[in-house]
């Protein structure tokens, strides 16, 4: 992207912000829930009717919604993704334009990436085919629940043709004005699982009849955090989380059931697997161990998100280009997940960070607080910083 190019984006931008603000108030006031996003899809077709756009695609496995302008110049296709979903959170910001939906609220911030890549449709709809190749936005529901809308998009044809894809996640932890990513495992696969515990209750005061379903609990627990320490490689990143045990009901009765419930974060595929082997083994051979039969049920969710090394450097690059040097930097493994990761899967590409903090704004809640808000501007860097990469690519790959 040379200079002349990059300065009539930020001015196209710049003059578009008013819009995105609106665009953001607005689904910000009307959140809908993962795989319900209905009313959000059609009123994003009817904004991408008012920019012009001749190439609009509904109902997209689901929801979803794919708008492709091509350029008068030959070149490759890259593709663009916002997420448009919002949480099962009651809204206490207070703000203006606050959530009308009781129970509802855009706490991650899904609206302004919407909002952002409505900018970045009126900008390429301005450039009437003045660039190359093909630039085609993914407007994606359902990021906040699995299985996601990343995946029935995909399988719809969205990723058809394309050879690059970026996406930008707007992050309230980071100041307003810094870009982080990294190449490689970037964030987590999230998967969750529930072990059954059998045994056989009776009397408290005769444990000879019984098969105490707590103390075989117990011993799984224990076993369970040996495969961090003792069977991942300490090289790797890992964790393995129980977050519910449950069984018993009285101090006289010996439980003859026991539930635990638990996730796993891994930012490789092949540790996820060995976790799982391991989650399976032991809960076999211990709950065998103590006369209970132990029953994993494990639900792999989002594979961990893994930039293209190149595409991340690209990234990065391209934000220090626009933003300053001091602007873009390497972020820390992140152990929450994202359905980008399905992209990535298959295409070279890369999710980002920008920076949406802002003290000064009371946007300093975490992503899924009743509170949490973003610094707006951030929603112009995010438009800048997708072109900046679609255009890159380009320019590389003509
Ligand atoms: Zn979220
Ligand atoms: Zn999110």
């Amino acid at each position: 992207m040379d200079n002349q190019r990059r300065l009539e984006a930020e001015r196209t931008l710049e003059r578009l912000m008013p819009r995105m603000v609106e665009h953001r108030r607005h689904l910000h006031r009307h959140p809908e829930l993962s795989f319900q996003e209905a009313r959000t899809s059609s009123w994003i077709a009817e904004r991408l009717a008012d920019i012009g756009c001749g190439s609009v695609r509904t109902a997209v496995g689901g929801f979803g919604i794919v708008a492709e302008w091509t350029g008068l110049e030959p070149g490759p296709t890259v593709a663009l993704r916002a997420d448009m979903d919002a949480l099962p959170i009651e809204e206490e910001t207070g703000a203006d334009y606050a959530s009308t939906v009781p129970g509802v609220m855009h706490a991650c911030g899904h609206d302004a990436h919407t909002a952002g890549l409505l900018g970045v449709a009126a900008y390429y709809e301005s450039l009437q085919g003045a660039f190359k190749g093909t630039r085609r936005l993914l407007f994606q529901p359902a990021e906040e629940l699995t299985p996601g809308g990343a995946k029935p998009m995909i399988e719809d044809g969205a990723l058809s043709g394309v050879d690059a894809i970026y996406g930008v996640h707007l992050w309230s932890p980071l100041p307003a004005g810094r870009v982080e990513t990294r190449a490689g495992a970037f964030m987590a696969g999230v998967d969750e699982f529930t072990i059954d515990i059998v045994g056989r209750g009776g009397h408290g005061g005769m444990p000879q009849h019984t098969a105490d379903a707590i103390v075989a609990g117990a011993a799984l627990v224990t076993a369970l955090q040996t495969i961090v320490s003792r069977n991942v490689s300490p090289l790797e990143t890992a964790v393995v989380t129980i977050g519910s045990f449950q069984a018993g009901e009285a101090s006289n009765i010996i439980a003859g059931h026991c539930r635990l419930k638990g996730t796993v974060r891994t930012f490789d595929l092949g540790v996820r697997d060995q976790i799982r082997a391991r989650i399976r083994e032991l809960t076999r051979s211990v709950c065998a161990g103590y006369g209970t039969e132990g029953r994993l049920d494990y639900r792999e969710g989002y594979p961990p998100v893994i930039n293209d090394e190149a595409e991340a450097a690209r990234c990065l690059r391209t934000a220090a280009m626009l933003f300053g040097e001091d602007a873009a930097g390497l972020s820390e493994l992140i152990t929450a997940g994202e359905d980008f990761a399905y992209y990535l899967e298959r295409i070279p590409g890369c999710f980002v960070f920008v920076g949406a903090g802002n003290p000064e704004l009371g946007a300093v809640y975490p992503h899924h607080h009743p509170r949490f808000d973003i610094d707006e501007s951030s929603m112009k860097q995010a438009a800048l910083l997708l072109i900046g990469c679609a255009e890159s690519f380009a320019d590389a790959n003509g």
